[in-house]
């Protein structure tokens, strides 16, 4: 078994709902880019994959900017003169500004109202809203509610600390044949919020899961990270590894019902680029591709000019593009495990063929060889077609997706023409 045959023994439906209960069991928890929250969910994905959990103290420098101080929260709420709480954090993580600072004060509506934020287009929904790196405090609430609160004083109570403590990561590595890697990174700083970014954090894991279990090539490494801040704190405490990745993905958003899309690294024409485009091009179903922009997820980091690394991201419907993006409305019923289960296929296509794609140097190259006389040449179809094509373009500089693309045959079965060549000491692998 290897991760192509993972790829062929996988139910995606199946693995779809093992990934919907992780969600599910995550979601409840009021994760930061740093704080308790972030440790317990580390603690749960513990218990499918051996990740370590890695501190960085507050203060510590990565690059331009610096790890910021720890936030955990207990509780909050805002109570009416009645002694009615009118907002809940117990109801609802989203109800409180991420990150905000300990308040214990009393407030006229006027003063109140500007410290909440609401979707006044969309009445119904708690916004979430963060304020990491300039001090304030705030509540998010429905437009609804707010259009309700009458004139009077209100008591607020956040009972957060904004201290000294450390930024947590998870990390995990699976040694493959290869020291080559591919790197998998997803983010998981956000609280009760379902496709950003706990369906990116559940594909992974599952990913980890499976891939630990079966031989390969390439090793994996597979980081959990706060967005932004986790991906810059990464890159400037490992520095010296990133010349190992080979191949990278960050994902997030990938549980809604949307069609897959994926955003290609800012190289244009690296490997992942291809092999993803392919697998989406030949998916028969419906897909997105777009070019890299400095504009997203984690991918910003990993694609800045002094990394320029070859990673791409995969999604569903684009970050942005969805109008329960960063909403109550991104909840367990915004994401699928049908959709889960379909984005995690992907992913393991996209693995097989990279797995997979090797370049080879015809050692006869002048004229065919002649098949016939070492038996692989009986009448011409499909696997004589796909001989034919890996000799010709074993030039070592065509790679068997290369030739994939060219020929329009099924990259299954140039790789099972390529092996047969090889056995019979037609073609050798190029070695880099
Ligand atoms: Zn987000």
């Amino acid at each position: 078994m290897n991760i192509t045959g993972l790829k062929k023994s996988i139910v995606p439906e199946e693995v779809g709902h093992e990934m919907y209960s992780l969600i599910a069991e995550l979601y409840p928890i009021c994760r930061s880019i740093t704080g308790d929250g972030y440790r317990q969910t580390m603690g749960i994905l513990q218990r499918h994959v051996p990740l370590v959990v890695h501190e960085v103290p507050t203060g510590t420098k990565v690059f331009d900017w610096v790890v910021p101080k720890e936030w955990n929260i207990r509780d909050a709420y805002v109570k009416n003169s009645k002694g009615e709480k009118v907002i809940d954090f117990q109801k609802s993580n989203l109800h409180i500004l991420n990150y905000s600072t300990p308040v214990h004060r009393t407030f006229s509506l006027k003063d109140l109202k500007e410290h909440l934020f609401t979707l006044p287009d969309r009445p119904d929904w708690i916004p979430y809203k963060t304020s990491y790196y300039k001090e304030n405090w705030g509540f998010c609430l429905s437009h609804n509610v707010l259009i309700h609160l009458e004139e009077g004083d209100y008591e607020v109570v956040i009972d957060s600390t904004l201290k000294d403590g450390s930024l947590s990561y998870g990390e995990l590595y699976l040694q493959g044949e290869s020291t080559e890697e591919i790197l998998i990174s997803c983010h998981a700083c956000h609280p009760s919020l379902a496709n950003d970014n706990l369906s990116g954090l559940s594909l992974a894991t599952y990913l980890a899961k499976r891939i630990g279990s079966v031989p390969h090539r390439y090793s994996y490494r597979f980081v959990f990270i706060p967005g932004t801040i986790g991906a810059i704190t990464w890159l400037a405490m490992n520095e010296e590894k990133t010349s190992k990745i080979k191949h990278g993905l960050v994902l997030s958003g990938i549980g809604d019902r949307g069609n897959v899309s994926y955003k290609k690294s800012r190289r244009d024409m690296a490997e992942i680029d291809l092999v993803a485009c392919h697998v989406l091009q030949h998916s028969g179903a419906a897909y997105e591709i777009s070019d890299f922009s400095p504009y997203g997820y984690d991918e910003r980091q990993y694609c800045s000019p002094g990394f320029n690394l070859p990673v791409g991201r995969l999604s569903r419907t684009p970050y942005g593009r969805y109008p329960e993006y960063h909403t109550s409305a991104d909840d367990l019923g915004f994401v699928r495990p049908e959709s889960l289960g379909d984005s995690f296929d992907k992913v393991l296509a996209i693995l097989s063929i990279l797995e997979n794609n090797r370049t080879y140097i015809n050692l006869s190259p002048k004229c065919e060889p002649q098949l016939g006389k070492r038996g692989l040449y009986s009448s011409i179809g499909e696997d004589e077609l796909a001989m034919l094509w890996v000799l010709n373009f074993s030039d070592g500089s065509h790679s068997l997706l290369d030739i994939t693309e060219r020929s329009g045959l099924e990259f299954n079965s140039l790789q099972g023409a390529a092996h047969v060549l090889s056995e019979h000491g037609l073609i050798t692998e190029r070695l880099k």
